[in-house]
């Protein structure tokens, strides 16, 4: 099969939503009946986002094949509904790596090494290599950074050489960059483009399609002009104004016709418009919802973007609901019995977040206790759900210095303890229990219900962590019960109370896979509670 390559570099600017446009296209193909798949590659040289603090890079998102990812991949997941793979998810890093372990092994025969021929082969080769697994239409490849960084460089160098290789019918350049906005002069500026385009040509690689993000309408004229310096048809012009939902882009980039030109260009009649009704329903009922569901997000990060994952997953259920998601990041740092009512005050419902490292832990101990005595609707993932354990051994089975063996080796009743198999690890990297595993639910406990009582689930994990199960008849006697495990290793999945009106922990991420058009189901029935007032 002929797989066609797009490729999305960015300019100007970082931060101006590559991974959004990437997925909006994506969608915009699939809705064409076309297979599509998304894929990142980072120049950074870390392996994978795994060991980054999110501060640098916001979420680390987990595929269902256990890859540590950039969190693009979940919008591209979010968007499409594709389940991406390690593969779809490339750092320099990696590149590197394996070009290192081949010369190792000998593979290259005595050749010296260098950043052109070896190290760009090697990122074709990976730009190509979801399409040599499975058969699809367009694969779309996002790169990392902004033009002009050293990083990108053999990353740019790789796609000139692929457009050559495959020529225009196979492989499509589109470059997003950013207009600002003068306001002094009243005027949107379109010199950064003009530049941002002439580094790309002058790297070899003349984009056909320009998206331009900007804060204001670009208007007629100025697309005009862009078009004339930067050596583009008028109408590969297009314009990424802001929009109040990132979720609005997709029927924004298909109304200025960016598949179509998109296919155009590679010599594909477009045929019909598609209607994308289920998206756009989804937006009708997102319009429609007026009253907004205070919810609380208790965590360490204060950075929009390090719990992306689970403040898109609340706010694809609120949709579902009729509700708007008004999230709050409270700080677990400062968190303490004195102030919390104070803090989760007007809060109807409470996401308890995941997380590594014992700052802030005391403080997701205290919110847990609060919701768990005020029956306010909780929800606890990962590290939340582990805050959960130890509160509730703390307070109910009387254990004073219950802990988790990440955080005390001295505590006499560690309740999360680390797996046996995680005693051995010594690396950082990728070692954690990663990927989707099975979880076997509970008849008839709550998240059986929300699952819509199917026996078995499978949701990813990011955890070293885990319940220990020497306690669990002590919990269960004293009414936190075990509402899923998983089957091969007996592990602990999910915690419930159910005398409160919702208290939930899970071991797994559900954040990682809610989409627009599937909502997670424990995030809707944890809504569904919440805006039950
Ligand atoms: N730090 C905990 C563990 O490793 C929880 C991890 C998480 O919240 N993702 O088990």
């Amino acid at each position: 099969m002929d797989t066609k390559y797009i490729f999305i570099t960015g300019g100007v600017a970082s931060s101006l939503g590559k991974g959004i446009i990437s997925a909006s296209l994506g969608k915009l193909l699939q809705a064409r009946g076309y297979t599509i798949t998304i894929q990142k590659f980072d120049p950074y040289i870390n392996i994978d986002p795994g060991t980054l603090n999110p501060y640098e890079h916001g979420e680390c998102y987990v595929t269902a094949d256990g890859q540590e990812t950039d969190l693009d991949l979940g919008h591209y997941e979010r968007f499409t509904g594709i389940e991406t793979t390690r593969d779809n998810s490339v750092t320099t890093g990696r590149i590197y790596l394996s070009v290192i372990e081949s010369e190792r092994r000998g593979d290259y025969l005595g050749k010296t090494i260098q950043v052109v021929p070896h190290i760009t082969d090697e990122i074709k080769r990976r730009i190509q290599l979801l399409a040599a697994r499975q058969s699809l239409d367009f694969v779309i490849t996002e790169i990392g950074g902004t033009i002009g960084d050293i990083e990108s460089q053999p990353f740019l160098e790789a796609i000139r050489q692929l457009r050559w290789e495959l020529g225009p019918a196979r492989a499509l350049n589109v470059h997003l960059t950013y207009v600002p906005y003068l306001a002094a002069a009243g005027e949107l500026k379109t010199k950064p483009t003009q530049t941002s385009v002439k580094q790309l040509q002058g790297l070899g690689i003349q984009p056909e399609v320009l998206v331009l993000r900007s804060e204001h309408s670009l208007g007629v004229e100025l697309r005009r002009k862009v078009a004339h310096f930067c050596n583009v048809a008028e109408e590969a012009v297009i314009q990424s104004q802001d929009l109040p939902s990132i979720y609005e882009v997709p029927v924004n980039m298909q109304h200025q016709g960016l598949d179509v030109i998109c296919l155009s260009k590679m010599g594909i009649t477009p045929g019909p418009t598609p209607e994308l009704g289920p998206w756009r329903r989804f937006l009708h009922m997102r319009s429609l919802a007026t009253e907004a569901l205070d919810i609380a997000l208790v965590g360490k990060y204060d950075l929009q973007d390090a719990y992306k994952s689970i403040r898109e997953s609340l706010a694809h259920a609120c949709t579902y609901h009729n509700r708007l998601a008004r999230i709050h990041f409270v700080n677990s740092e400062g968190l303490s019995d004195d102030n919390v009512a104070q803090r989760l005050e007007g809060m109807v419902g409470v996401v308890i977040c995941p997380g590594f490292g014992l700052r802030g832990t005391e403080g997701k101990i205290v919110a847990a206790h609060y919701c768990r005595t005020h029956n306010i609707p909780t929800l606890g993932i990962c590290l939340g759900m582990q805050m959960m354990v130890v509160e509730f051994a703390r307070h109910v089975l009387g254990y004073a210095d219950a802990s988790s063996s990440e955080f005390s080796v001295t505590s006499s009743h560690p309740v999360i303890s680390m797996m046996e198999k995680q005693k051995a690890v010594t690396q950082m990297g990728g070692t954690m229990r990663l990927g989707a595993y099975e979880c076997r639910l509970t008849e008839d406990s709550r998240s059986w219900h929300a699952y819509g009582r199917q026996t078995s689930v499978r949701e990813r994990h990011r955890h070293r962590y885990e319940f220990n199960s020497q306690y669990l008849a002590d919990f269960e006697r004293h009414g936190m019960l075990c509402a899923g495990v998983n089957p091969d290793a007996d592990l602990v999945e999910i915690v419930e109370v159910p005398a409160h009106r919702w208290y939930v922990g899970t071991q797994f991420h559900p954040e990682y896979s809610s989409t627009v058009l599937h909502p997670h189901p424990l995030f809707m029935d944890f809504i569904g509670e919440v805006k039950r007032l």
